[in-house]
């Protein structure tokens, strides 16, 4: 089997099908099959795995999945490609590939229909569109084992940020309630066709489990809500949020968080006390 991931297979298979990369599809195909190896080891956590992969593109990523999964469901939102697939993935005989967005697909529909399998994420994410793809997948509520995608550096290093450091936001703290990630490989950006203007990074994503005593849609809020204004303290942004500033001082005090702190300060305990000392007022307070 001729491997896709090279310099030389994909400009052969681009020539083949006059194809041009989309930019407005974030297309960046991967051209070395060491580093897509490394991704697809990574994401295939058992031997009875289904990974459904987020833009196969010509199928670099996609044919190391099949070598390693029982099934791989591809998910392609430009219509030129199915057919390219289906030359490059001639021999791959246990991938189905889907012409959809990704973001139309209902995950906990597809997850049950494997109920023996471990049904794992695995991608070059398409950049423009990297956060959205990983909020659907969060709040999906589906029983993923693990998320293993590339994405800009930048991007990666925000998702993964401890406290105190500059990339800590609300997306760092929500994405670290939710699930524990660490960043598993390190990608140059010559590593494309074409080449992006920006180095990337793996990341790997399980699952915690629920805390069902948490209204997460509440307590996402707050937590942008603290991070709304950078430079202003938590009892600043705090406290607008919460609508009235003494009550919010008190608060603050309750919890042991010194008012003239900055959200970027703050632990995800800190934030889950902060949460757990507002939430009886607000909801009675929303519901008056
Ligand atoms: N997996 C291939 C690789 O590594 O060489 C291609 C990765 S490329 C960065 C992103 C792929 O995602 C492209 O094939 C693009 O067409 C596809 N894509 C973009 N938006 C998408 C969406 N909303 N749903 C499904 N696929 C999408």
């Amino acid at each position: 089997m001729k491997v896709i991931a090279t310099p030389s297979r994909t400009k052969e298979i681009l020539e083949k099908f006059d194809l041009t990369a989309k930019k407005n599809y974030g297309q960046n195909f991967l051209v070395e099959p060491g580093i897509v190896s490394k991704i697809a080891s990574h994401a295939i956590m058992s031997d009875h795995c289904v990974a459904v992969e987020i833009g196969p593109g010509i199928g670099a990523l996609t044919q190391m999945l099949a070598q390693k999964a029982n099934k791989v469901i591809a998910y392609e939102i430009d219509e030129r490609l199915p057919q390219v697939l289906a030359y490059s993935l001639e021999e791959c005989t246990n991938v189905e590939v889907v012409l959809q967005d990704f973001m139309e697909v209902d995950l906990k529909e597809l997850v049950s229909r494997y109920p023996d399998q471990d049904v794992v994420i695995a991608a070059n994410l398409p950049y423009y569109i990297t956060t959205p793809i990983l909020f659907k997948i969060f709040e999906s509520e589906a029983d993923i084992k693990r998320i293993t995608v590339m994405m800009q550096k930048e991007v990666a290093d925000r998702f993964s940020a401890q406290v105190n450091t500059k990339d800590y936001n609300a997306l760092s703290v929500i994405t670290q309630y939710k699930t524990t990630v660490k960043q598993v490989v390190k990608v140059p950006r010559n590593v494309f066709n074409p080449k992006p203007n920006v180095d990337s990074a793996v990341l790997q994503f399980e699952f915690k489990e629920k805390d069902e005593s948490i209204q997460e849609e509440l307590f996402f809020e707050m937590i942008k809500a603290c991070f709304k204004q950078r430079r202003k303290t938590i009892l600043n942004n705090f406290g607008e949020w919460f609508g009235d500033k003494e009550k919010a001082r008190g608060i603050l005090q309750d919890v042991s968080i010194d008012e003239k702190r900055r959200a970027e300060s703050c632990t995800l305990e800190e934030f889950i006390c902060l949460y757990r000392r507002i939430e009886h007022d607000y909801i009675c307070k929303s519901e008056n």
